[in-house]
């Protein structure tokens, strides 16, 4: 009972010289990226835009590059670059992780013979989050109202929706139009909440609106199935654990009024995929279990 929404995000920086025939290949190169990126991912402008900046330095001769991250959680970059007569102090393509807030070191540039033309042009993708997490050990809150009580209908593995990449969730019963709190405090990058329809079968894969939310840690986590237009946050927001997000529905690949939570980080190609979580409940920390029901405590 979930969808999925790629989460790959682009940009790219050009380089300092450039001739024209190099410059007219690489713009049809660009636009056939940009459609393939467009088919792929029709939810890519609901996405909050690109915290990426690349920052130069040169020594007259040499190009370095030093990547920024604006964001207040940590991004994973994969950075790339067409050379010509230009080697690279990093292999490329090649996957950052830039902290919060922060810098690092990008490759530097410099031409194999100084004597002719040289020119490099990179571009990027970029996901929320950290690539090289193995799992996630700070346990989440329950997302929903203090006293309030849901039982978990499928959990990790579970037959109907939870494979692949999308094995590490937790699908619970709450009706449409209850409060989705955010289940730790962290930064929201995607709202998708256009979505109007629901059914069990693949074509409703990735059609599900869903609220996803950057924690400091570098994991995701994501709240799926709202309700159309319910988003009671914006993209950019800073939120706290137990502030609303939107309001649980019925939308996407489902077979009835519920909410769809999962843990996440980006792959090493940049798509999400989730991983294991653990649920605060009655003081323990524990993984989601099918058939319990649980009660948020009222503090
Ligand atoms: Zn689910």
């Amino acid at each position: 009972m979930n969808s999925h929404i790629l989460s790959q995000n682009r940009g790219a920086s050009e380089g300092p010289r450039w001739l024209w025939g190099q410059a007219a290949r690489f713009r049809r190169w660009q636009l056939v990226s940009l459609l393939i990126l467009l088919l792929a991912q029709p939810l890519w402008a609901e996405l909050l835009a690109s915290p990426i900046r690349f920052e130069k330095t040169t020594d007259g001769v040499r190009e370095s590059l030093v990547l920024r991250n604006t964001s207040s959680v940590p991004v994973t970059l994969r950075l790339n670059a067409e050379l010509l007569n230009t080697t690279s102090s990093h292999s490329l393509p090649r996957l950052y992780v830039i902290p919060a807030l922060g810098t690092v070191q990008g490759p530097t540039f410099e031409p194999d013979d100084s004597r002719s033309a040289w020119r490099y042009q990179t571009d990027y993708l970029f996901q929320f989050g950290d690539y090289r997490l193995a799992g996630c050990e700070t346990p989440f809150f329950l997302p929903w109202n203090p006293g309030e009580s849901y039982q978990c209908i499928q959990g990790f593995h579970g037959s109907f929706s939870h494979h692949g990449g999308e094995a590490y969730a937790a699908d619970f019963d709450l009706q449409e139009g209850t409060p989705v709190l955010a289940a730790r405090d962290g930064l929201v990058v995607s709202i998708v909440e256009h979505f109007t329809e629901a059914g069990t079968t693949q074509d409703f894969f990735d059609k599900a609106n869903v609220v996803m939310v950057a924690h400091d840690d570098g994991s995701l986590s994501r709240y799926l199935h709202i309700q159309p237009g319910s988003a009671k946050v914006t993209l950019g927001q800073r939120v706290q654990r137990g502030e609303i997000l939107a309001l649980s529905g019925n939308t996407g690949m489902s077979a009835g009024p519920h909410l769809h939570f999962e843990v996440a980080k980006p792959g090493s190609n940049l798509v999400t995929t989730t991983m294991p979580f653990l649920l605060l409940y009655e003081g323990m920390a524990e993984q989601p279990q099918v058939g319990k029901t649980y009660k948020a405590p009222v503090e």
